[in-house]
């Protein structure tokens, strides 16, 4: 059985003051059924872990692919670990986009992770207009083709399901949709990995809120959602963990 997982990307939001979020979701969530993270930026990224409570794990949004060096605002998995965190979301659209990060970066960057021990969730996802021209499993079938790294114990991999259109708009593609590339995630995992690929969670992110959490997480091969702007929130984040502690 995967461990069901909700994850919270916080991007590029949040300073000291957002940390009392973080104690309002220790309380209302003191031990878990389900696994919680919270991906915050790097400056929060030590107090956030120190703060965390046993049931909230924490993660970088992002890492080089090198031990240390001369990598002027970059920072390693390594450094990750130290500061207290347990994962890393890599590949997300707005570093591919902003940072022009290809297959091949976030290829070396989960090597890189996964050599830490950290957990990296390595992000797919097509644009509308590969949408909307049919591409949509051969987009994704090429991202996780190119980012995903061979690598003994890959089965710890956390691969997010996050179509760019869905990012911050308020539209979700219907549940048809996100069965139709879970599945094929999950099978093309399997052709892969053979057997590591049961034990590889899926994540859908993209516009998940608590009010349409409970349907999203009854979908088949759905482990869990990545959770941008509805992570901010205390109180929006708990009734989306309690969505997917009812969902496992
Ligand atoms: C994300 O950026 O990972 C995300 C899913 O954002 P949102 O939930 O705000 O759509």
């Amino acid at each position: 059985m995967r461990r069901k997982l909700a994850a919270g990307n916080w991007k590029m939001n949040g300073t000291s003051a957002s940390l009392a979020e973080v104690e309002a979701l220790n309380t209302a969530h003191p031990t878990a059924g389900v696994d919680i993270l919270i991906c915050p930026p790097a400056t929060l990224l030590s107090r956030l872990s120190g703060v965390a409570g046993p049931a909230i794990a924490t993660g970088g949004q992002d890492c080089h692919a090198a031990a240390a060096g001369a990598h002027t605002g970059d920072i390693s998995a390594d450094m990750l670990l130290d500061a207290g965190a347990s994962h890393v979301i890599l590949g997300h659209s707005e570093r591919r986009a902003d940072h022009g990060e290809t297959d091949g970066t976030v290829h070396v960057k989960t090597v890189a992770a996964l050599n830490a021990g950290l957990v990296p969730v390595v992000c797919v996802g097509e644009t509308e207009v590969e949408r909307d021209d049919g591409k949509t499993l051969q987009v994704i079938g090429t991202q996780l083709a190119g980012s995903l790294p061979d690598f003994a114990g890959i089965d710890r991999l956390v691969v997010a399901y996050e179509p760019v259109w869905a990012i911050g708009t308020g539209r979700v593609p219907t549940l048809g949709q996100i069965a139709e590339v879970h599945d094929f995630i999950r099978a093309t995992l399997a052709e892969r990995f053979g057997a590591a690929a049961e034990g590889m969670r899926l994540l859908y992110g993209g516009s998940v809120k608590p009010s349409n959490a409970a349907e999203i997480f009854a979908v088949s091969n759905v482990d869990g959602a990545l959770v941008g702007g509805a992570s901010l929130k205390a109180s929006d984040f708990s009734g989306i963990i309690a969505a997917l502690e009812q969902a496992a």
